[in-house]
């Protein structure tokens, strides 16, 4: 399993993220319990995804908020990308970091690329999206992509970026 950054990632948190991806769709509310964060949909103004912030109840010390009234498989992704600013980016995080519906926070956006590339391989592990893809007959066609959005349970503009057809 590669995953993006992998060298940054502490290697008790990498052998969890490795466990969780293994298996999808990759179930990444009980990845971020695991990681000691808690997790918590919230009704957040409509123009925020999600955030990371300190918390005293978290384990890891740190809580991830994700608007409730995104759908479902956006909100899977928005968990995603607080881990892995959790993983990447937990000394910047400070009084919290908030992410706008683009993923833009007040990290550069050197770091916001980061955290979507590690959130991409979160929730679509690359072997796994092309063994999948293999299974469907290997062509990148509408149909495919979107068989392969509801295997993983992300968006289709998702699976399209992770396949390099968007
Ligand atoms: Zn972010």
């Amino acid at each position: 399993m590669t995953l993006a950054f992998a060298d940054r990632v502490r290697a008790n948190e990498a052998e969890i993220v490795a466990r969780f991806t293994a298996i999808f769709p990759v179930k990444v509310g009980q990845l971020a319990t695991e990681l000691g964060l808690k997790v918590v949909r919230a009704p957040l103004p409509p123009k925020i995804s999600g955030l990371i912030q300190p918390s005293s109840d978290a384990a890891a010390g740190f809580e991830i908020r994700v608007n409730k009234y995104e759908m479902p498989e956006r909100q899977r992704f928005t968990v995603a990308h607080e881990i892995a600013h959790y993983l990447l980016h937990r000394d910047d995080i400070g009084s919290g970091v908030v992410d706008s519906i683009m993923y833009r926070s007040n990290l550069t956006s050197r770091k916001e690329t980061e955290a979507n590339r590690l959130a991409a391989d979160i929730v679509m592990p690359a072997h796994a999206v092309s063994r999948e893809l293999d299974r469907l007959g290997g062509s990148r066609t509408e149909e495919a992509i979107e068989q392969l959005a509801s295997i993983f349970r992300v968006s289709v503009p998702a699976m399209k970026v992770r396949l390099g057809v968007a």
